[in-house]
This record gives C-alpha cells, sequence and structure tokens, in this order.
C-alpha cells in the first residue's frame, strides 16, 4: 500500500477546474469542504480499487456514493454496455430494454406494480413529489430533519424557526412559498409526526421518508418506527414514499421495504439500479402511477428515460445481486469490516461507534454507542473526523469526505481489502489517540 502520496496532478487538476466549474467539481460533497485539503482526481477503477490521476491507489468505500455494489468496471456490467455500444446509445423511442428493466424492479419490489424510469434520484423525487400532489389533489408534503431526497426544490427545507413545522428554504433560490408547503419533522419520532398529522393530516398529500437514512451518516429506522410511519399516513390517506434511491437494491434485494416489510404506496430509486451510469426511477400502485401523462392528467417526460446504456447497466447489476447469497457475503464483509473498527478504538479508547445495514453503514466519533436521531448525529467530533479521513487517506483508504455521509461496500471487498483497511485504522487510531 502507498503512503502519503504525491498528488501533484490532482492538485493541477483542482486548479484547471476551480477555473471553470463553479468550486472546481460538479457536484458539492466532492469538494471536500468537510474535511478541507483538495479532492483527489481519479483516473481508473478496478473492483474494490481506485487510481487517482498520480497513479496512487485506494480501496474506495464511497462506491460513487453507491451505485457500485458489485465494485468497479465490473466484467459482466462492462461486457454488456460494449455490446450495446455498437446497437446504438439513444432512440427515444421504447425499447425492450426498459421494458425489461421495468420488469425486473416490478419483480423485486412487490409495492412497485407499474414505474418509470427517469435519469437521476432527483428527477425520481420530483416526479413522486408531483405524482402525490396530483392523486391526492392535497400540497403539503412531509420530509424528515436530515434526510436528502436530491435536490429538489421542496425538499432543500429546513426546520422552520416557529412552533409549527412548517419549512424554511435552506438555499438562496428557493421560494418561501415552495418551503412553506414542507413540513420537517425529526425522524425516528413517530409522535412527532402524529401530533403534526392531527392538525394538518388532510392537507398532506404525501410524507416521503428515506426507510434507512443514508445522508446524515447512516441512521437505521427504529423497531417499529416505519410501521407508525405507514399507519399514520394511512388512517390520513397521505400516500408515503419510501426514497430507496440509495437503500434500493442495496440493503437488501428487495430494499428497506422488504427488510421491514412495508408497503410504501410509492418508491424512488437510483444509484444501484444504474449500475454507475445515470438512471433513477418510481414507481408504486397502478393505480397511482396510471396517473402519469401520456394516461393521465401529471405530466412528466425525459429525453434520455430509459437510456439503453444505463438500463442495460442496471440490468446486469440486478442480476449479479439476485444470485443466492450476494446479500448475506456483502452484509458480512461490512460486519467483518465495522467489528474489527469498533475493537480497534475500543482498544485505544476512542469514542467510536458503527450503524450498519445491509451493505450500507455509518462510523461515529460519538459519545452514544447507539445513534438513531439527527441530534446524535450532530454531536460527532467533526475535527476527529477530519484527523481520520486524511489519515485514511493517506494510507490509501479512500472514505466519503463528510462525517455525514453512509458508506458503502461492494461484492468486490475481499478479506484482503478488510484486512488492509484494518491494518491502515488501527495506525489511524493509534495517531489519533496521541
Ligand atoms: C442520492 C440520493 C438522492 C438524489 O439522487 P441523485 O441521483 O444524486 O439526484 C435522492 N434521495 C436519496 C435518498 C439519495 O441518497
Amino acid at each position: 500500500m502507498t503512503h502519503n502520496q504525491d498528488t501533484a496532478k490532482s492538485a493541477q487538476l483542482f486548479t484547471r477546474a476551480q477555473a471553470c466549474i463553479p468550486g472546481g467539481v460538479n457536484s458539492p460533497v466532492r469538494a471536500f469542504r468537510g474535511v478541507g485539503g483538495n479532492p483527489v482526481f481519479f483516473k481508473s477503477g478496478n473492483g474494490a480499487w481506485l487510481t487517482d490521476a498520480d497513479g496512487n491507489r485506494y480501496i474506495d468505500y464511497v462506491g460513487a456514493w453507491g451505485p457500485l455494489i458489485l465494485g468497479h468496471s465490473h466484467a459482466r456490467v462492462r461486457a454488456a454496455l460494449h455490446n450495446q455500444l455498437d446497437l446504438g446509445t439513444a432512440f427515444g423511442a421504447p425499447t425492450e430494454l426498459e421494458v425489461q428493466l421495468a420488469e425486473r424492479i416490478c419483480q423485486l419490489m412487490p409495492s412497485v406494480e407499474s414505474v418509470r424510469l427517469v435519469n437521476s434520484g432527483t428527477e425520481a423525487t420530483m416526479s413522486a413529489i408531483r405524482l402525490a400532489r396530483g392523486y391526492t389533489g392535497r400540497e403539503k408534503i412531509v420530509k424528515f430533519e436530515g434526510c436528502y431526497h436530491g435536490h429538489v426544490d421542496s425538499m432543500l427545507v429546513k426546520a422552520g424557526s416557529g412552533a409549527l413545522t412548517l419549512g424554511a428554504p435552506d438555499s438562496l433560490g428557493i421560494p418561501a412559498a415552495t418551503a412553506q408547503q414542507t413540513f420537517v419533522v425529526p425522524y425516528n419520532d413517530a409522535d412527532a409526526l402524529a401530533l403534526l398529522f392531527a392538525t394538518s393530516g388532510k392537507e398532506i398529500a404525501a410524507v416521503i421518508i428515506e426507510p434507512v437514512a443514508g445522508n446524515m451518516n447512516c441512521v437505521p429506522p427504529l423497531p417499529g418506527y416505519l410501521k407508525q410511519v405507514r399507519e399514520i399516513t394511512e388512517k390520513y390517506g397521505s400516500l408515503l414514499i419510501f426514497d430507496e434511491v440509495m437503500t434500493g437494491f442495496r440493503v437488501a434485494l428487495g430494499g428497506a421495504q422488504q427488510l421491514y416489510n412495508i408497503k410504501p404506496d410509492l418508491t424512488t430509486l437510483g444509484k444501484v439500479i444504474g449500475g454507475g451510469l445515470p438512471v433513477g426511477a418510481f414507481g408504486g400502485k397502478k393505480a397511482i402511477m396510471d396517473m402519469l401523462s401520456p394516461i393521465g392528467p401529471v405530466y412528466q417526460a425525459g429525453t434520455l428515460s430509459g437510456n439503453p446504456l444505463a438500463v442495460t447497466a442496471g440490468m446486469v447489476v440486478l442480476d449479479e445481486i439476485s444470485k443466492p447469497g450476494f446479500f448475506d457475503a456483502l452484509t458480512q464483509t461490512t460486519a467483518t469490516l465495522l467489528q474489527g473498527l469498533q475493537s480497534l478504538a475500543d482498544q485505544y479508547a476512542i469514542e467510536f461507534t458503527t450503524t450498519q445495514v445491509g451493505g450500507m453503514f455509518g462510523c461515529y466519533f460519538n459519545k452514544s454507542p447507539a445513534i438513531s436521531t439527527f441530534a446524535q448525529v450532530m454531536q460527532s467530533d467533526v475535527e476527529r473526523f477530519k484527523r481520520y479521513f486524511h489519515l485514511m487517506l493517506d494510507q490509501g483508504i479512500y472514505l466519503a469526505p463528510s462525517a455525514f455521509e453512509a458508506g458503502f461496500v461492494s461484492s468486490a471487498h475481499g478479506a484482503n481489502e478488510i484486512k488492509l483497511t484494518l491494518e491502515a485504522a488501527e495506525k489511524c487510531f493509534a495517531t489519533l489517540k496521541q
């Protein structure tokens, strides 16, 4: 493993990038603002490994922020893409490929009776929210503090300061009137949701939730919580949208809804179903989905939606993860990594805790032994995380550059990668302790 790499090329590229791309990046968290320093520019990936522009190698726990459940440059995905390249990359007309992917999604997620393909997770949540409003004839949406649903205007909202939980814009450029259509309530707090519904339930079109919160690090739902959310929404005739853009085909073959045995009305998907190409999807009950254009009055469209290349990659991924034992192995690899990290932290008496659901995990420099709320997440020692991040990076371990992002393990991570990661972590914890 390389140590204290030379990253001169990355630094040069970042200088060039900053001259022509805002902040030098095409998505903000890539910029390393959460950890300090310059982002690493990559030129290739293979299995669990990344190679940067300077030729340094890293074990990757970001996996392109979730999609790469089979690791980088998987042989079957590559072969299928090569084949499709020769047949054409876009037709702007229906193909058998998109039907196959839709059939497969419906088969793996029984709550999804009908599904529309889009190009990103953001597009999926934006469309699902519009559909929920169109279907119910109501305008208010409920989201949870710390959950992320893409950069949709009505979702870039934080809890307002008043007694009510009506949202305030969390970005410039979002009209206050839009933010006020969104209620923000705490995650893993069914009483808070019930209270909101008691006063405003009849105005609420939908509740959108990450069934495992993966954008405030990784916070699993408390036992029974999702069932309560389902019951409350049902009682008031509001739709329940599971945003499984991250958890879908990641925490279990049938997503979080299978793991926790909850049937949402609508589900949004992305990340894994694109196999590293841009795909999103939203689907659910046929009676709701049939409200969409061209057969219904809710408009939704996309020039490249159902793109043959993207759909081809997605099909191969769903095929591979459907093989018996896939999720058991992924879950076991992830558990081995986390147990190793925890025992090292304990050995060095560092306040540290982890969470895991399938192939998705969280690591916290935090006093709380069990993390279940946004407030607890916010009490994490961010300064310590920053040091940990850079110490790991210097030893060739690429973690998400923020204390508030989930980590991902792929099926390409084997015993050797875990061993190397734990060896690096041991040095980190020893240094952190000093
Ligand atoms: C990543 C993510 C999104 C947004 O998807 P993009 O493809 O980045 O637009 C939405 N919801 C959740 C839960 C996500 O993790």
